[in-house]
């Protein structure tokens, strides 16, 4: 039996993504409000003593796990913080300049006009990771608790189901299983509240929406994955605040998918490709359409000359308001990305995770106010969303992802008549709005039957290491690094099946849907069989393989604190 220390806080954030990091300044804030509130007689509830807040984060830092485009809209961030510019918010630069094409397989038509959804002028170019770096420090600053290096690895519950706080993954653990000189073991940290903002499929959001039923009448999570690289272009290649959206080339039409190339400063360019991991093809690679995209003469062009300096790849949630999960349950609340706050049509989630961050902060201003941390008080974190701007965005978008499940051009179809309607109008849209992304991928056969099967998809596809990159390369631009002697955080619950069943129904799609090159069939001698390899030190942390494999054995869990992909500054 494992000696576990305990720690006692008032509120508990899981994650130092945006959406916390707004949610326990806010909370700060509100909470001296509030006490300025009673004191005038303004307000006849009680004064809120100091709060133990502490924020829990498995990367090594604040901003080293968070991957983003990012072109923001500072809409939250203006309320938490006014003067944020003043105050040293590390934006990169302004948009100054929008477009959109559509792709050809060679040409490109330029839209006349960019789709409303994606104007950007007036918006913010920046590293995601920079901006959450600098949210630490002022959450620190405030009095806030940031423990990096600590992977929330399971829920606590009472015997009531209550949520009571999270334990941490123990350190020192040897790849036998066995502790090592170093162990060390995870602690149990206990809290009123605890606030789940993991991002997307979050390991711990996972364990609770299931236990607790959180996703009962809604519709299931979807995701797409989104592959970048940061490149140095030379001068005149890209000009900074200049903002790109694509669609069309390299999908196919039944294929969500869509680029992005935005300009930073001093020649920095943001390249990226998103694909809807709801694709039916097993043999697409999403890491592998991102590179096409880059040989399109188009955006060849722009890179020419040019030098890749980083990588990344991580999941986002891209169902909207059907696929989000009940909010709260008693002694818990979800924000973020981690309950689908993302808009999928402006692929945009910052300002809506840290709008659902605050309005999670005031929600815990009213359960101390009446020292209530159950469904009772928490409940309202639902009702304030509702009321809020978020729901509007979110509610006049909700089928957006779902009619591309029926592809491009009825996805087309109804964003107009949605946008020409103010959300109010879509086209037809069955019942069921979003299918889940690996019930979608068709068996090899299936696939071919009922399609023409583009087995030439990647012939053409050469990995020169100047324009394109194969994943090895790729990954090592990640900064990935995790401890090889602990066990794998990537628990595949029945091996058997990739040797024999995934194998001849989908060629085992592992291997092409991750992005960090992870998952290899190895010959097996003494058994005479392909079986599969799992290289987890790879793993930059994006949760595809948890998403879309096809029969769902695949569980990704926290690894040792501080492994992980280094992402600071992208
Ligand atoms: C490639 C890409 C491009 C994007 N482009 C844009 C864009 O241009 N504009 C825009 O607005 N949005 C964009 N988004 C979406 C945006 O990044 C997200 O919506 C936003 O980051 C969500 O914030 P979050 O705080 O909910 O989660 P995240 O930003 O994902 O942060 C979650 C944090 O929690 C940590 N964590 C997770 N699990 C645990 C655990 N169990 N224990 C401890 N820590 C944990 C993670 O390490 C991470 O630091 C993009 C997303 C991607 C992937």
């Amino acid at each position: 039996m494992i000696e576990r220390e305990q720690l006692e806080l008032d509120v508990l954030f899981v994650g130092a993504g945006p959406a916390n990091l707004a949610a326990a300044l806010h909370l700060k804030n509100q909470i001296a409000e509030h006490n300025e509130r009673v004191e005038k007689g303004l307000h006849h509830g009680r004064k809120i003593e100091d709060l133990e807040i502490g924020i829990i984060e498995k990367g090594a830092a604040v901003g080293a796990h968070i991957l983003s485009g990012a072109v923001v809209d500072p809409i939250a961030l203006r309320e938490l913080m006014p003067d944020f510019l003043e105050q040293g918010c590390p934006m990169d630069t302004v948009v100054t300049d929008d477009a959109f094409w559509y792709l050809t397989d060679k040409g490109k038509i330029q839209s006349p006009v960019t789709p409303p959804p994606l104007r950007n002028h007036g918006k913010y170019i920046a590293s995601l990771s920079r901006i959450c770096e600098w949210l630490g420090e002022k959450c620190e600053e405030a009095g806030i608790n940031i423990f990096p290096e600590f992977p929330g690895a399971e829920m606590i519950y009472d015997e009531n189901e209550r949520v009571i706080g999270v334990r941490t993954g123990d350190k020192g653990i040897g790849k036998n299983n066995i502790p090592k000189g170093n162990f060390e073991a995870g602690v149990d940290i206990l809290a009123k509240v605890t606030v789940l903002g993991e991002g997307s499929r979050g390991s711990l959001t996972k364990q609770v929406t299931r236990r607790l039923n959180l996703l009962e009448d809604k519709e299931p999570q979807v995701f797409s994955l989104g592959v970048k690289e940061l490149w140095e272009v030379p001068e005149g290649n890209f000009d900074e605040g200049r903002v790109i959206h694509t669609l069309g080339f390299p999908s196919d039409t039944k294929t969500y998918g869509g680029g992005w190339i935005y300009g930073m400063k001093n020649n920095i360019i943001s390249i990226g490709y998103v694909t809807g991991l709801d694709y039916i093809d097993p043999m697409l690679d999403p890491h592998h359409e991102f590179q096409k995209f880059k040989t399109h003469p188009a955006v060849a062009e722009i890179l020419e000359g040019g030098k890749m300096l980083r990588y990344g790849a991580k999941s986002i949630n891209a169902g909207g308001y059907y696929t989000m999960p009940r909010l709260y349950a008693d002694g818990v609340l979800l924000v973020g990305d981690a309950a689908s706050f993302l808009n999928g049509q402006r692929i945009k989630g910052i300002h809506t995770a840290m709008k659902s961050g605050m309005l999670a902060a005031e929600t815990i201003v009213g359960a101390f106010d009446h020292q209530d941390f159950t469904s009772k008080t928490l409940r309202h974190f639902e009702e304030k969303f509702n009321s809020s701007w978020i729901y509007d965005e979110l509610y006049a978008v909700r089928n957006f992802h779902g009619s591309f499940q029926r592809g491009r051009w009825s996805a087309l179809i109804n964003t107009g008549l949605q946008y020409l309607t103010g959300g109010l109008a879509w086209g037809y849209m069955p019942k069921e709005h979003h299918i889940a992304g690996h019930e979608r991928m068709n068996t090899l056969v299936e696939y071919e039957n009922k399609n023409e099967a583009d087995k030439q998809r990647y012939d053409h596809l050469k990995f020169d290491k100047e324009l394109t990159f194969d994943k090895i390369t790729d990954v090592f631009h990640a900064g990935v690094s995790h401890d090889e002697d602990q066990p794998s955080h990537l628990h595949i619950l029945d091996t058997e099946i990739c040797a024999t069943r995934c194998a001849e129904e989908y060629a085992n799609p592992c291997q092409r849907f991750c992005p960090a090159a992870v998952y290899e069939m190895e010959q097996n001698d003494k058994t005479g069989r392909r079986e599969i390899k799992v290289n987890f030190s790879n793993c930059v942390h994006c949760k595809t393989c948890d998403i879309a494999d096809p029969y769902q054995i695949i569980n990704w869990v926290t690894p040792e604190g501080g492994g992980g992909p280094n992402y600071k500054g992208m």
